[in-house]
């Protein structure tokens, strides 16, 4: 029998952070290709409807609200900036997969069609039926909003049914992790939890978006090696809220 999965079309959402990892120059291509084999491992494991779509962040570049107000920068504009980071970013990680034959296609929020495909909803579906991983950029496309958020978006949109958070730790924990070594990892949490104790999983538009169309998210630390093919296939990794 054909192996099966617990999800069937996921949405992971990698920050820019992530990317980053401890490289200098933004992004570390080591960790774009380790991106690109956990996805390609996971999708070549022949599960019948596993689809991969990607919402990619942009901190790593530059973040709208830590520059508003720098040199008369207002906080659309410098949203706009940001937005276009995101896509500086899925064109890197586009490239990365193409390069070990993984299927893509990047579609932007905004118009570049010089650049990727615009965003639409039926032909990102159609992609992914396809087995090609669509890799969604400049967030929703509006300022005031984050990646997390374009995130939730696109997976009500899309019909996935999870939004699996790569991050740099290893999922929520009940205090700073980096200030108190007492801090315990929580192994599952519901959204009112998040909301309530200001847990930080995603910004609250994101959390609440999520809450609001039942779509459970993992929290999980992308640093370590395995991890995103575990969450695609639906293993215990990280931090539930939802769910
Ligand atoms: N951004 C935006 N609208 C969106 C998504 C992103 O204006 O819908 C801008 C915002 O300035 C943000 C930047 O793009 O700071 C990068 O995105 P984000 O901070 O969410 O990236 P991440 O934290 O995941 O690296």
């Amino acid at each position: 029998s054909k192996p099966s999965c617990k999800w069937q079309r996921v949405l992971l959402k990698v920050s820019g952070e992530a990317l980053a990892g401890d490289h200098t120059q933004n992004i570390d291509p080591k960790i774009t290709m380790a991106i690109a084999r956990e996805v390609a491992s996971v999708t070549r494991l022949g599960i019948e409807m596993l689809q991969v779509a990607i919402v990619v962040g942009g901190g790593n570049i530059f973040r709208g609200s830590s520059w508003a107000g720098s040199g008369g920068l207002d906080r659309s504009s410098a949203d706009y900036i940001g937005m276009l980071a995101t896509v500086m970013n899925a064109i890197f990680l586009q490239a990365t997969m193409e390069s070990i034959g993984i299927p893509t296609r990047v579609q932007t929020a905004f118009r570049m069609s010089e650049v990727a495909e615009p965003y639409i909803r039926r032909r990102a579906i159609r992609h992914l039926e396809k087995g090609r991983v669509v890799i969604f950029a400049a967030g929703t496309g509006n300022p005031f909003f984050t990646t997390d958020t374009a995130a939730a978006l696109r997976c009500a949109e899309i019909n996935a049914e999870v939004v699996l958070k790569a991050t740099n730790v290893d999922g929520v924990f009940d205090d700073d992790p980096r200030r108190n070594p007492n801090a315990r990892l929580l192994d599952t949490l519901t959204y009112q939890d998040v909301l309530s104790r200001d847990l930080s999983v995603m910004d609250m538009t994101a959390v609440t978006l999520c809450q609001e169309n039942n779509i459970p998210v993992v929290v999980f630390n992308v640093t370590k090696s395995g991890n995103i093919s575990r969450a695609i296939l639906g293993e215990r990794v990280g931090t539930l809220v939802g769910g």
